[in-house]
């Protein structure tokens, strides 16, 4: 079986053709500027780069040239489209009204044109991708995997926000959190890696990318995670400011005369490491630049890790204990450094890292604690394109 997962993004789409089989990617891509001059579709097959450029007004122009090139006489990787069983959807925002992945009809398009409000910047363009989705294959069948899903085991005194309860009731104000489908397929992988049943342990997820979030989880459920309302809450991030007093948006909107709009940039676009470093949102840049003695970097790391460390010890009480911490995403993945620097703020723990290990875990999954260390510490790249083709998958086969 053949699944195509697309994630669709304002001007941008991406995508993956998945054997399912042995799992693997025959074929991906990116899709950049749709509806922008200077449209490109760039196709990888077997490490294989070709690049289409020519102009795509909307997603649907872009959806059936990324169709072409996998039917390609060249550079494709099937022989006609019916060779596609499932599309899989990468959906930011459910509500709370789906707790797993679902197979799209009219009532889901339905529902998920209802979170719109609560995604204004997400909903939108994954409905396009869909739409445009089933004008080009109308026989095939679609799956909705929502980021928001695998945190709606949360417990009402962890998703409530203590504002007065009918704007829970009128607007759905309260916390979602996202990158739960990457939460759910590294909490997975560790439980796999360990030799475990997921159910019998109790696993704190730190998904470190460029948007970043935590995910407390127990039983294979997650209890409690840091993104919140939107994905602005919780840990620093590359340019999203996470957790700040909120009252200092009221103060900025009185003192600048700022707009909510102009606010809104602020904090998601200017803030982070990047606002405090004046320098960059790349980890990267940040630790090269702290390096020479730049001390907004070192600030800015400082802020970032702290936070991520005390959002830890705050998860390990929700928990009551852990069992095992996963890194993943950009930061998580590949760093080094920035894990042991964590994990040194957890020495309390009883977590002693293994040097080597720890340095060459770099997009590999592997164990970085030590025989001894009290809590597993494991490294592990995220998939989310997999985990939501493994849903696709479940859904059509029932
Ligand atoms: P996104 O949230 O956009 O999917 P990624 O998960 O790809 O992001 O993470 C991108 C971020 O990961 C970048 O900001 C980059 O700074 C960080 N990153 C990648 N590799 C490293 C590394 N070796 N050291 C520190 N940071 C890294």
């Amino acid at each position: 079986m053949k699944i195509l997962v697309i994630n669709c993004g304002s001007s941008s789409l991406k995508y993956q053709l998945i054997n399912m089989e042995d799992e693997s990617v025959l074929a991906k891509g990116l899709v950049e500027r749709i509806g922008i001059e200077g449209s490109v579709l760039t196709h990888k097959v077997n490490g294989e780069k070709v690049k289409i450029e020519q102009p795509m007004e909307d997603h649907k122009i872009a959806i059936k040239l990324v169709l072409d090139a996998l039917i390609d006489e060249k550079h494709g990787v099937i022989k006609d489209m019916s060779e596609i069983s499932a599309v899989g959807h990468r959906v930011v925002h459910g509500g709370e009204k789906y707790a797993e992945s679902v197979l799209i009809d009219d009532n889901v398009m339905k529902a998920i044109e209802d979170c719109v409000d609560l995604a204004p910047l997400h909903n939108p363009p994954n409905i396009i991708g869909i739409n445009a989705c089933k004008e080009l294959m109308p026989d095939t069948p679609m799956v909705a995997v929502f980021d928001t899903a695998f945190h709606q085991t949360m417990p009402n005194y962890a998703y409530m926000y203590a504002l007065p309860y009918d704007l829970y009731e009128k607007y759905g104000i309260r916390k979602y959190g996202f990158h739960g489908t990457s939460h759910r397929f590294v909490s997975k992988e560790a439980a796999r890696m360990l030799g475990k049943d997921l159910r019998d342990l109790k696993i704190i997820t730190c998904h470190l990318g460029n948007g970043a979030s935590l995910c407390a989880i127990k039983d294979g459920k997650s209890i409690d995670t840091t993104m919140g309302f939107t994905p602005l809450a919780g840990l620093v991030m590359g340019t999203r400011c996470g957790d700040i007093d909120p009252a200092v948006v009221t103060f900025l909107m009185n003192k600048l005369n700022m707009s909510a709009a102009e606010i809104d940039k602020l904090i998601n676009k200017e803030s982070g490491v990047l606002g405090l470093s004046g320098l960059s949102s790349d980890f990267r840049d940040l630790g090269e630049a702290q390096e020479n003695g730049n001390e907004r970097a070192k600030l800015a790391l400082d802020v970032y890790y702290y936070r991520v460390i005390s959002y830890i010890g705050q998860y390990v009480a929700a928990l009551n204990g852990v069992d095992c911490i996963v890194f993943t995403a950009g930061l998580g993945e590949n760093a080094a450094d920035g894990r042991e620097r964590i994990c040194k703020g957890l020495k309390y723990l009883g977590i002693e890292i293994d040097d080597a290990n720890n340095s060459s875990a770099r997009g590999k999954a592997m164990e970085i604690s030590t025989s001894a260390s009290k809590v597993k510490v494991l490294a592990i790249p995220t998939n989310e394109e997999l985990m939501i083709a493994r849903d696709t998958r479940a859904i059509v086969e029932k």
